[in-house]
């Protein structure tokens, strides 16, 4: 029996709420299969820990993850007593960073008893596959001048292996999925960056005669996502469009409270971080009203990335059958409590 070591940062707000729940139902479905269990170590990092010390982890606190299979965090930020720069900085983009999770993966895919805000959703089951290290969202720019003359430069960084990384990821999960890949380009605005992107999706697919491609300005790209999303498979996108597509993939879904993310180390060097794509909703937070499935969900993706795939198969049938029995929280039209959804979830397993 195989034991993974679990660092869990359950954070703040409801991050603290829906964690637990996402636990039981990951003990159930390893017990279910028989073949491994989870060892949880708990680290009360977060808002709280940062009023009391002044930093949101501790100083080693990335050595102590390295020594751990995977991270699973649920929420951080109380932006009434931490600003946000603190916590996004001092905690997750600290994590992200210094353990090298460079790509960001993000399904948008309509469940059973779901509904989405679209007219037409159909089935879409899209992955979208963000670059999640550098691109727009680099340090690199400035400014000068003032007054009328005032100008702000904000520079564009793609490096090859960081590019070519985030494209061989997607066409690797894409053989695994509907053997689709669409390339997210604005190579008809941006003179250098993207072109260069362009150029490196038409040197990757080379090696993968076996997948279909598409490529698309993101403008368009977004008005599908609205008209026709199920046109997509999966997508590859720089972190700035990616961040702007797994938005909107999950408003379409129905709830932020419902998406799951991953943010992964493909290498395998350190620990990848699997987190929920809301934040810690205060407003909701100690109600016993928060929605667990983004964070059930994003065990779900911990399972897949550990090899585990039926188990993560499990967890979503088990999502998906006690949505369509009508089971759901007030964010997407029901009135059952977590602690109900979570019950009827691991039934369902
Ligand atoms: P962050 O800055 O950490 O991303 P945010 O302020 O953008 O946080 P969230 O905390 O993700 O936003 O939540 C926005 C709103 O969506 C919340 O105030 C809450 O009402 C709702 N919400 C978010 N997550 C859930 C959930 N799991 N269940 C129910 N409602 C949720
Ligand atoms: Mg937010």
């Amino acid at each position: 029996m195989h034991t993974y070591k679990i660092a869990v940062i359950s954070g703040d707000g409801i991050g603290t709420e829906v964690v637990p729940a996402a636990i039981e139902v990951l003990d159930k479905v390893a017990r279910l299969d028989g073949g491994f269990q989870f060892q949880w170590t708990y680290f009360p990092w977060g808002c709280d820990y940062y009023l009391e010390h002044g930093e949101m982890m501790p100083e080693d606190g990335l050595e102590t993850l390295k020594q751990f299979d995977q991270i699973f965090l649920g929420a951080v930020g109380m932006p009434e007593l931490v600003p946000d720069h603190i916590s996004l900085w001092g905690l997750l983009i600290k994590i992200r960073r210094g353990l090298k999770q460079s790509i960001n993966v993000r399904p948008a895919k309509l469940l059973a008893g779901l509904e989405s805000p679209l007219k037409n959703p159909e089935n879409f089951d899209i992955t979208v596959v963000r670059e999640n290290s550098e691109g727009e969202y680099s340090d690199s720019g400035g400014r000068m001048h003032s007054g009328a003359d005032e100008i702000a430069i904000q520079n564009a960084v793609f490096t090859r292996k960081s590019t070519e990384r985030a494209m061989r990821y997607a066409f690797e999960i894409a053989k695994n999925s509907r053997n689709h890949v669409t390339s997210a380009t604005k190579s008809n605005g941006l003179t250098y960056s993207m072109p260069f992107w362009d150029e490196v999706f038409n040197e990757v697919k080379e090696d993968y005669p076996e997948i279909d491609t598409a490529v698309n300005h993101i403008d368009a790209l977004a008005a599908f996502f609205v008209m026709k999303p199920q046109a997509f498979d999966v997508i590859v996108a720089s972190n700035l469009f990616g961040d702007i597509l797994t938005d909107l993939g999950g408003a379409i879904m129905g709830s932020i409270g419902i998406a799951p993310a991953a943010n992964l180390n493909i290498e395998r060097e350190y620990p990848s971080m699997f987190e929920p794509v809301h934040g810690s909703a205060p407003d909701i937070a100690g109600k016993g009203i928060a929605n667990p499935i983004g964070q059930i969900w994003t065990g779900k993706m911990m399972l897949d990335f550990l090899g585990h795939h039926e188990a993560g198969t499990r967890v979503l049938d088990a999502i998906e059958k006690t949505l369509a029995s009508g089971i759901k929280t007030g964010d997407i039209g029901g009135s059952s409590t977590l602690a109900e959804v979570k019950e009827a979830i691991k039934q369902n397993l």
